[in-house]
């Protein structure tokens, strides 16, 4: 049987997948199993941060490999602990819980909210979340996803979230005494590659400032470079009390991270949460490598690269608009988005969709050449 085929015959059809088995690459360009050339504009949903095989991803996960591959967190471990240390030194967040998903890193962040919030009254419980957002797929994240199509099949759903739109009003209107955190992504990345306003983001500072709520910004996609910045939260110079992070994290091995800030620092004691494989010691060394790399110049370039496939896309025919940062674009254009790809995907794209637009969110170190091979097929399939 062919991969394919075995799929479609054992594994659960949750995904609706682009008819290609990834094999192998190298940077931003891959391979399937028959051979044929992909320039990856997806890096695996914003994951392979620095593309495939990378040499130095590659070294730190070996020279880990080589000594051990997981201990736990009944013990004390180096890679854990110095990726926290680097990751609060480089935010000015106070600590780390370390998991191994965007999901999971945010149920460490509703439960730190839910906890901070009843400690100081019994029913501030609530949590303001976005239209448009995504939090991810287990249940009580998905109750924290403000969008109607993710609260189907699963009842009952965790209770405790208020959805409004990104918008100043609508915020001061939802905030009273039961809110203990509002919870928004700076970039919507599967709502659309949507950034939110400065005014929205200014209101949202202010208020919860003023009325001793958390605030929550969800960076599982924007996170790790991906804006041009380390977090999407620094360039708008907001201060949250928990960043939750992921997806490039660990340049696509599985880690979660949730960092707290100093009000929270110490809302979580012994026993209250946990993760077998948090801070995994093979992850957290890939995670190293990678927070590493992400120094202002290379950030640089990262705004400079989506700067230019921003001007690129501009000039293509048939392109209404584009969105995003950095190298975390939405373009809207006339054909329908899913067809695109997938014509995309037979002349040697990898791009992805948000919505009704298509989503560009290659590997942070993806060459110009390739930027520019990439951009010629995706011209080629939105003009014909
Ligand atoms: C992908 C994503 C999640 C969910 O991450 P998983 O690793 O799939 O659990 C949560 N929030 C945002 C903003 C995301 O983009």
């Amino acid at each position: 049987m062919t991969t394919k085929e075995l799929d479609k015959k054992y594994v659960v059809g949750t995904y609706a997948r682009f008819d290609a088995a990834i094999e192998r690459g190298t940077g931003s360009t891959l391979y399937d199993e028959d051979g044929k050339r992909y320039i990856d504009f997806g890096s695996g949903i914003a994951v392979n941060t620095f593309g495939a095989a990378d040499s130095v991803w590659k070294d730190a996960v070996i020279k880990q490999l080589d000594k051990i591959q997981h201990t736990s967190n009944l013990y004390y471990n180096e890679n854990g602990a110095r990726l926290a240390e680097m990751l609060c030194e480089k935010t000015g967040m106070k600590k780390v819980f370390f998991s191994n998903s965007g999901a999971e890193a945010n149920e460490c962040a509703i439960k730190t909210a839910r906890k901070y919030g009843t400690d100081h009254s019994p029913d501030k419980n609530i949590i303001i979340t976005l239209e448009n957002s995504f939090h991810g797929r287990t249940v009580t994240t998905l109750s924290a996803t403000g969008q109607e199509v993710f609260h189907q099949f699963f009842t009952p759903f965790t209770e405790g979230f208020r959805y409004i739109p990104a918008d100043a009003d609508a915020l001061s209107e939802a905030v009273d005494d039961k809110v203990c955190a509002v919870m928004i992504e700076t970039v919507q990345g599967e709502g659309g590659v949507n950034v939110l306003s400065e005014e929205f983001l200014d209101a949202v500072e202010k208020i919860t400032t003023q009325r001793d709520i958390l605030l929550i910004v969800d960076e599982v996609q924007t996170g790790n470079g991906r804006t041009g910045s380390l977090y999407s939260y620094m360039k708008f110079g907001m201060t949250p009390d928990i960043v939750s992070t992921a997806k490039g994290l660990a340049g696509g091995l599985p880690m979660g991270a949730t960092l707290l800030g100093e009000r929270v620092e110490n809302t979580l004691g012994k026993g209250m949460h946990g993760s077998t494989f948090g801070a995994n010691p093979v992850c957290a060394a890939a995670a190293i490598s990678v927070i590493e790399r992400l120094d202002e110049e290379f950030l640089k370039e990262v705004e400079e690269k989506g700067r230019y496939i921003r001007t690129e896309l501009e000039k293509i025919q048939g392109v209404r608009s584009v969105s995003g940062m950095g190298l975390m674009l939405g373009v809207e254009i006339e054909k329908k988005a899913v067809d695109t790809a997938n014509e995309c995907l037979k002349n040697g794209l990898l791009i992805l969709t948000a919505k009704t637009k298509l989503r560009i969110v290659p590997p942070l170190n993806i060459s110009y050449d390739e930027i520019k091979q990439g951009i010629e097929i995706l011209k080629g399939v939105i003009e014909k």
